[in-house]
């Protein structure tokens, strides 16, 4: 029996279920050339390949179509046509073979100017993996078809692997490095599941079949629990889920402090499922809706079309409000079929507005499908990382000239639909002032604005302890922020996990915050320190 402590949980409650290694494995081919008399059985080999992946895609693609174009490519000529000639004709082994039609097919689909074509080379690469795993004998792992309950054990989970978690089979997430601010922690919290993350060196020294007990409340991680251990956890989840009945009971008690100030309590979401299950929490909105998810979901850069139909059924899901923040991809979020050029800070780099107010036309799609679903709710447009009085008025600007687009072709939007901004760079909250003649209302993004005040990084486990939204600078910052707002007399949120966070749930009452945005699993919690 082993066991780990860490410093702070990501995602809170107890966990016991057997561990799930979660390793890209290594796809390097094995040796490279053959001699001529080796060429027939490599290209059985090959065909052996092709025919395993088939079957599996064939049972996928009956889910979901993006499988059943993986089918058709499998299937295509090219592929099987360049491996065999470089068996044949290359003497290369069918591993090496493969390796190289895929990094040159992958080449031509990335220098195709339609689109459509260029994605197509994320494609290609998913099915090289899956073509080689087969030839090397390895399995791929995929969280998305897990089929039995599982402690996933990772180096890092990248946004991209944690949207396909099913949290049915998920029933907990310990990954070796990152933040409790970093995506993985929030997109984990978002689905309730007990996570701890920055764990330090974890997977070497698993087998991949060990029983793993966590306490994601306490920070404690316990490998091979022994029999005692294995019931006292039994207890603890017992107990843990005690106490969420308790904290259940008040929820229909309504979010007002004890000298009557009412409280939007709200919950932050990436899709549609996360506002049913966020509905439940009798919460007062949407705070904050991180509509990147809708992209990096997808094979393309989602259309006006597209993103009407998601932003229209969550405005009219939960009508009382609904703050839709614009793409805010970048930093650690990137998009499959979107080649980012390589950055030296990507967290410093091309992010969020800046982003969208370069890429013109795809915030405009954006910008006219959210204000189409504006008439079935409430809805607020909230724009990410602002630094610049400019990038602001930028940024409403295209929203006015999208407006007008839409009155002249007779579609439907709220006229008066309010524009506001995340506060979460050093540079918004030194001209708060300013920003609150010019914006509707203020959300202060403390994940950011932490790691940007502070100058550390948000998912750095070495400065986790560091990393602290308590730190009297950011209290200061938040403060003022306030204070600006109030002034111009604009309403103050706050959406970044510090909301969520029950020991600040006071202080940031007493500084006069109007509304607190959060994972849904934290709302009851915080709902108790405001009615109390
Ligand atoms: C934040 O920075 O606090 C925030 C809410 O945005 P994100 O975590 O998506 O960067
Ligand atoms: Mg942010």
């Amino acid at each position: 029996m082993k066991e780990i402590h860490v410093a702070k949980t990501a995602s809170r409650g107890i966990a016991v279920a057997r561990v799930l290694k979660y390793q890209e494995p290594d796809f390097t081919p094995d040796g490279s050339s053959i001699t001529q008399e080796q060429a027939a059985l490599e290209k059985e080999k090959f065909a052996g390949a092709r025919e395993a992946v088939k079957k599996a895609l064939g049972v996928l693609a009956q889910e979901n179509e993006i499988f059943a174009a993986h089918l058709e490519i499998v299937d295509d000529f090219t592929l099987q046509e360049g491996v065999e000639s470089k068996i044949e004709g290359e003497h290369k082994n069918a591993q090496a073979a493969l390796k190289e039609t895929i990094e040159e097919l992958k080449a031509i689909f990335d220098m195709m100017d339609d689109e459509y074509m260029r994605e197509r080379a994320a494609d290609i690469q998913d099915i090289g993996k899956r073509l080689m795993a087969e030839l090397k004998g390895i399995s791929l792992p995929d969280i998305g078809s897990l089929s039995s309950e599982a402690v996933i054990a990772a180096r890092d989970l990248y946004p991209s692997d944690t949207v396909r978690i099913n949290p049915e089979f998920v029933k907990g997430i310990i990954t070796e490095e990152g933040g409790v601010t970093s995506h993985v922690s929030i997109i984990a919290k978002s689905m309730n599941i007990p996570t701890l993350v920055g764990v330090g060196p974890l997977l070497e020294s698993l087998s991949g079949d060990e029983l793993i007990c966590m306490d994601a409340e306490k920070g404690i991680i316990v490998i091979d629990a022994d029999e005692e251990t294995l019931a006292d956890y039994k207890v603890r989840k017992e107990d843990y889920e005690k106490e969420r009945v308790r904290l259940q009971s008040l929820r229909n008690t309504p979010a007002v402090t004890k000298d009557g100030k009412k409280i939007s309590l709200c919950a932050n979401v990436g899709n549609l499922e996360d506002i049913e299950k966020a509905l439940e929490m009798n919460i007062d909105g949407i705070g904050l809706f991180r509509s990147e998810f809708l992209y990096m979901e997808n094979t393309h850069f989602p259309t006006e079309e597209e993103q009407f139909a998601v932003y229209s059924k969550a405005a009219a899901l939960c009508p009382q409000e609904l703050t839709i923040r614009t793409l805010d991809i970048g930093g650690d979020k990137e998009l499959s079929y979107f080649e980012f050029e390589k950055e030296e800070n990507p967290f410093l780099g091309w992010r969020a507005i800046r982003i969208s107010l370069d890429m013109k036309d795809m915030f405009k799609q954006q910008l006219r499908a959210i204000l189409r679903a504006s008439v079935f709710g409430h809805v607020r447009i909230m724009f990410p990382m602002i630094i610049s009085l400019e990038e602001l008025k930028m940024a409403k600007d295209i929203t006015e000239e999208c407006k007008a687009e839409l009155k002249a072709e007779g579609k439907a939007y709220d006229e008066d639909i309010e524009l506001g901004m995340m506060i979460e760079t050093p540079a918004s909250v030194l001209l708060a002032d300013e920003f609150a003649r010019e914006a509707d209302f203020f959300s202060i993004g403390t994940n950011d604005l932490t790691q940007y005040l502070l100058a550390i990084d948000r998912g750095n486990k070495k400065l986790a302890d560091k990393y602290d939204y308590f730190h009297p600078a950011v209290l200061k910052a938040i403060s003022h922020v306030i204070e600006a707002g109030h002034k111009e007399g604009i309403k103050v949120g706050m959406c970044g996990e510090m909301a969520g966070d029950s020991r600040a749930t006071v202080k940031l009452l007493s500084m006069g915050l109007d509304e607190f945005s959060m994972s849904a699993g934290s709302v009851d919690y915080v709902r108790e320190k405001i009615i109390e």
